[in-house]
This record gives C-alpha cells, structure tokens and sequence, in this order.
C-alpha cells in the first residue's frame, strides 16, 4: 500500500461519513475503503473527500477564445458566428502557443476539481498538409498538467455534408479511415502512460460520411475503445441531414449503428423524443455541456428519459469558456427547472437531485469515457477532489447538507486539491498560467 488517507468527511455513493479510510496501492489504484481506525499516511484535517471530477467533453484549444466572441455589433450572434471566431483561432494558433493554451486548460480543469478530460480532438494540424502536429501537443500538455486524459480522436473529412474542407477545417482534415486508424496506432504507441488512452470519434454528420461513421464505429467495438460524437446540437444540422439522408442525426445513428453502452451522443440538444427514446433503449448515453450550450445560444435538451433511464449522463465543458464543474452540475438542474417550471428535474426515490448530479459530474463520466474512475471503490483510479471545509461558501453546512451546498452554493475556491492515481496536487500551485 503507498497511501491511507483520510479526510473529515468523505462522500460513499449517498452520504458524507467520518472515520472512512481510502487504501491507495502502488499502481495508483484504490486498494479498499473502510473504517479501519488505523494510522493515516494522508489526513486531510477540515477537507472532504469527493470522486475526482470527470470532464467527458472538451476542445481544450478553445480556452484561447476566453473573452473573445462576445461582442455583437454585425446583431444577434449563433453557433455558427461563434464558429468562424473559432475557426480564425485554429488558423491562428502555432504548436508552441497551443501547448501554453492546453496546459493552462488542463492545469485549470484541476482547479475546478476535474482529474479526468475527455479531449474530443479534432485540431490535428498546425502546417498545410497532415502533419498531426497538434496530436503530440495535447498529449504532451495533459502529462505536464498531470490530468487522466482520454484522447477522443476525431475523424473529420467533409465541411458540412457531402461538402469539401475549406478554409481553417483542413488543420481538422482525416484524409480516409484507413488514415485515421494508422494515426491511432501511432497515438496508441505514444500513450505510455496509464494516464493516456485512446477513444474513437466521428466529429458529426457533417463532418463524417455515413459509411465512415459505420466504419468507424465497428472498428472501434472490434478494439473495445468508445465512442463519441456530436449529435443534434443545432437545428441546422438537423435540417440539412433531412435534406440529404430523409432522416434526422440520431435516427440514422440508431438506424445504422449496433448502439450500446460503448456509444456517447454529445449535446443531444434539438433531439425527437422518439429517437432519444430509441437511443436510449440501444443503451446509449449522452453528454451534455450546459454552459457551453448557454454561452452559444444553443437550446435546452429535453433530459427527462436520459435521467429515467437510470445513470446514462455525463457533463463536459466543451469550449471551456468556463471551466467550473460545480457550475456545470448545477446548470444540468437549472436548465430542465427553466424548461420544465419546475424543481428537482434529476431528482431520486429519496427526492434528492444533487446526488445525481455529482454521479454526472463523476462515474457517468467514467462510463462515457472508458475509464475505471468517479467512484470511491476498489479497483477505481484514486482520483480524488478534496474539498476546503473552512471556505467560506460552506459556512453554516453540515454533513448532511455539504452535497447540496457544494452543487448549488459553491465554487471553485472551494476545491482544495485533487489527486490524480494518488499523486495530489493543491489548487493554484502551478506557476506557468499564461496562454
Ligand atoms: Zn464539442
């Protein structure tokens, strides 16, 4: 055993307890939890204990746009507007300045208490031509930052559908799928590290051919890796995919693909409740980005069958505009209030919501992205978040109410350390910050 530690309060699945001790083993993984009254190695006095946040969703170079596109004077901005600044961002960035963008993202994701990214990566290029530059840099950023890092690959060929790459989208381009898949094998050699693995992506329907994604998707159960994509966050996608193929995104995922647990549909935001209906009964799951879809006007996804259908929703930050996971937790339930008029979307038996909540923010997210994490048990990575009981957002909080505090009153300083395969790291004691 390399570590016990023990915290105040430490949170088991329903409710924070005292006396719970952690055994972490040398291979970074939690060996058992208990109440074995020995001597910690680690106690964490006035601090609790959480699963490390798991991010199933994010552009990490996009943290360059912070403060950017957020002016209006041509009118009223969209997706799409927001999409050209991006675009400008990707031509704009060289490998050196992506590398300080990333691991200021990384670095500031465990700030906010987030152990593992799901990096949906579709920046591959710096130069003309495929030189993949962009792959190495994400990698190399996510081991500096020392973050659990899920490189979601992205498969990218066409600019809309049916439509040639123009312009910054060539820095996005896969040439064909056998390319993508010599790119995996080579990324595979690169991920050295438990730390690093690989997940598929189609980037969308307009980004990917049908019989790409198909392919893609049947490689990628042959090799046991996830799979993700983005599914119907605008209705202009939805418009033009019935245009061309009669039928709507996620009818066609579920129409063309063997769907399971191994599929995560992101955003979901304009989706038919018939098809959402269906995915779910193929045993997707769906990731959904609230602030992201806020800050781009995207819409509120209708979430009331993702939540029936028991724990098959992760959070991701997406453009990282914001990077605050206690904010995402709260705007999952704040969205579906200001739908529904009503509180306690995500509620359980017992009427509760913020557990659900934290089980977005944590094991949904490890069963989006592969990763044994997000839960306090054996054989889980120990990624850990502890939380600062003295912080001031707390005062006034018992134990009993601490979890509901943290979702819907508190912040990032509230978050004093994570622990990532049990090697802690205190908030804000990384020196280098400048993108
Ligand atoms: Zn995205």
């Amino acid at each position: 055993m390399r570590q016990l530690v023990e915290a105040d309060l430490t949170w088991t699945g329903q409710r924070f307890e005292a006396g719970i001790q952690i055994a972490i083993g040398d291979d970074g993984r939690i060996d058992a939890v208990g109440a074995w009254g020995h001597e910690p190695t680690l106690r964490l006095v006035r601090r609790a204990l959480l699963p490390g946040f798991i991010n199933a969703h994010s552009h990490a170079f996009q943290r360059a746009l912070r403060g950017q596109a957020e002016r209006f004077p041509q009118g009223a901005g969209s997706f799409w507007t927001w999409r050209d600044a991006m675009y400008a961002l990707a031509d704009s960035l060289d490998p050196e300045r992506a590398r300080l963008v990333y691991l200021q993202a990384f670095r500031e994701m465990r700030d906010a208490g987030i152990t593992t990214c799901g990096e949906f990566h579709y920046l591959h290029h710096a130069g003309e031509g495929n030189d993949y530059e962009y792959d190495a840099v994400v990698l190399e950023a996510a081991r500096a930052a020392g973050i659990r890092l899920v490189l979601l690959n992205a498969f990218y060929t066409t600019g809309g559908i049916g439509r040639p790459l123009q312009g910054a989208q060539r820095r996005f381009e896969s040439p064909s799928v056998e390319a993508y898949w010599a790119q995996m094998d080579r990324l595979a050699a690169r991920c050295d590290s438990p730390l690093l693995t690989l997940g598929v992506v189609a980037h969308s329907v307009r980004a990917a051919p049908l019989e790409a994604i198909a392919a893609l998707h049947a490689e990628a159960q042959r090799r046991q890796l996830r799979f993700h994509m983005h599914v119907e966050e605008q209705r202009a996608e939805i418009d033009e995919c019935l245009a061309k193929h009669g039928r709507r995104p996620m009818e066609l995922l579920v129409d063309l693909l063997p769907i399971d647990g191994n599929l995560t549909a992101v955003h979901c935001t304009h989706t038919h409740p018939d098809d959402m209906a269906r995915f779910l009964e193929a045993g997707g799951t769906v990731c959904v980005c609230p602030l992201t879809e806020a800050n781009l006007g995207d819409g509120l996804p209708t979430l009331d069958r993702v939540h029936a259908a028991g724990a098959r929703l992760s959070l991701g930050t997406d453009s990282n505009a914001r990077i605050g996971f206690l904010e995402e937790m709260r705007w999952l339930e704040y969205g579906q209030r200001l739908r529904r008029q009503e509180r306690g979307a995500f509620r359980d038996e017992a009427g509760r919501v913020a557990p659900a909540l934290l089980h977005a923010a944590t094991g949904g997210g490890g069963g989006a992205l592969g990763v044994p994490a997000g839960r306090l048990e054996p054989g889980s990575w120990a990624d850990l978040v502890a939380i600062d009981l003295d912080a001031s957002e707390l005062a006034g909080l018992d134990p009993d109410s601490l979890l509901e505090g943290l979702v819907f009153g508190a912040g990032d300083p509230v978050i004093w350390g994570t622990a990532v395969a049990g090697d802690w790291r205190q908030t804000g004691t990384d020196t280098s910050r400048q993108p």
